[in-house]
């Protein structure tokens, strides 16, 4: 029988405050209106950034909220004025959009859409405002406009990137954030050459994809710098050869990493967040050709402090969201290079717990334990 045009009821873990354990809760998913799909979601994993809005600290507390953005499904119905997805297609969806009409779509340098770029404070749809999940007819808010913490979400078709029906939807489902940020740092934007030398910087989720990037580039040398010593012995798996504690040096990172190669290094990644490690990230490179990319999400009062002179010499600096992928023009093509075997993402998935223990996953993800947990949603 058909839900298409219905309230769909199903399960939500719902966040009613901040830091407050979610509460799996029977909600009401209205049905898709223009330019909105409706998803059934199969998996999806948790990524620091739902942690962060559930903490609320120094973030609007927006709550009831339904959390989520990292995740695969299959569309049950689509809305007014959809003609690229159709019920049965398998999707992921993503944080953030693209309408494929404004200048940012439109220009082949850009991924950062007008109209779908990622907004945290919105709680409703894009259309009127409102939101497709209610509690007895009380509205629950939306995340990131995937909210993917539910059996059942509506998201925007801007941020629906429909990929190949036979990806496996527990392991691509990470795709949606973590991995291709890191990933698509390295390939789309260091754009290492084969043979050179890329320091990561932050051997976390983002940080391991970004030395995935580099492996699947045939870096020579990918060296791992981290203050956490702990995650030397994972990062070995993803390609890392060499490691770098900044905490075992008197003089900064930089220095070392400019000694141990000769100059520098050819590319740099950042994927820490922390300010000092974006401006070590952008010294240690080579003077001449050398390009560092900065990652992390900066604290809010952060300046970058570095010497012109150190641009002068040709040394680049960038910046990059989301690894500069269009989500749905670019995604499904970054789930064929896991299909072809030339990316691997098994690796990054260490926990998997069924959708009635997802506090599990906070507490894993809080604890600093594993990095990808994926949550079983027919569990
Ligand atoms: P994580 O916390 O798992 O990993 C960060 C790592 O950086 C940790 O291992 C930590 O020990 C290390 N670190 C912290 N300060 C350091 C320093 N000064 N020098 C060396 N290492 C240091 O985080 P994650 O989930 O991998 O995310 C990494 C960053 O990427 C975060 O800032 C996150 O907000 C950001 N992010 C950005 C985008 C984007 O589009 N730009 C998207 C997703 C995540
Ligand atoms: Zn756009």
């Amino acid at each position: 029988m058909s839900t298409a045009g219905q309230v769909i009821r199903c399960r939500a873990a719902v966040a009613w405050e901040s830091g407050k354990p979610l509460s799996i809760e029977e909600v009401e998913v209205a049905p898709p209106q223009k330019d909105e799909v409706r998803i059934k979601i199969l998996f999806t994993s948790l990524c620091h950034t739902d942690v962060y809005f559930w903490d609320a600290k120094g973030q609007n507390p927006l709550f009831p909220r339904i959390l989520g953005h990292e995740a695969g499904g299959i569309v049950e119905s689509v809305g007014e004025g959809v003609t690229d997805l159709k019920p049965g297609d398998h999707v992921l969806p993503i944080f953030t959009g693209e309408c494929k009409e404004c200048p940012h779509c439109l220009s082949e340098e850009s991924n950062m859409c007008d109209l779908l770029r990622i907004n945290t404070d919105r709680v409703g749809m894009i259309n009127d405002g409102k939101s497709r999940f209610s509690i007895n007819g009380k509205p629950i808010y939306h995340f990131l406009g995937t909210s993917t913490f539910s059996e059942y979400t509506v998201v925007h078709v801007g941020q629906v990137a429909k990929i190949n029906p036979h990806a496996p939807l527990d392991k691509v489902c990470v795709l949606s954030c973590g991995m291709s940020t890191g990933f698509g740092a390295t390939v789309n934007v260091a754009k290492p050459k084969k043979g050179q030398s890329v320091a990561i910087f932050g051997l976390g989720a983002v940080g391991l994809a970004a030395a995935e990037g580099a492996r699947v580039s045939g870096a020579s040398r990918i060296i791992g710098v981290d203050l956490n010593p702990s995650r030397f012995e994972q990062a070995k798996k993803f390609g890392v050869t060499e490691f770098v504690n900044p905490k075992d040096y008197n003089k900064p990172v930089q220095e070392v990493i400019v000694e141990m190669t000769g100059g520098g290094v050819d590319r740099s990644v950042e994927c820490t967040g922390s300010i000092q490690a974006m401006i070590s990230a952008f010294e240690c490179v080579h003077d001449g050709w050398g390009v560092a990319v900065l990652v992390g999400v900066p604290n809010k009062d952060d300046e970058f402090k570095t010497h012109p002179v150190n641009l002068l010499n040709e040394k680049t600096l960038k910046g990059t969201f989301f690894g500069n992928y269009k989500p749905r023009s670019d995604i499904p093509a970054v789930v064929e290079k896991y299909m072809n075997k030339e990316l691997e993402l098994d690796k990054f998935i260490t926990h998997t717990v069924p959708f009635s223990e997802i506090n599990k996953a906070f507490e894993l993800m809080l604890a600093g334990e594993g990095l990808r947990c994926v949550i079983r949603m027919d569990a």
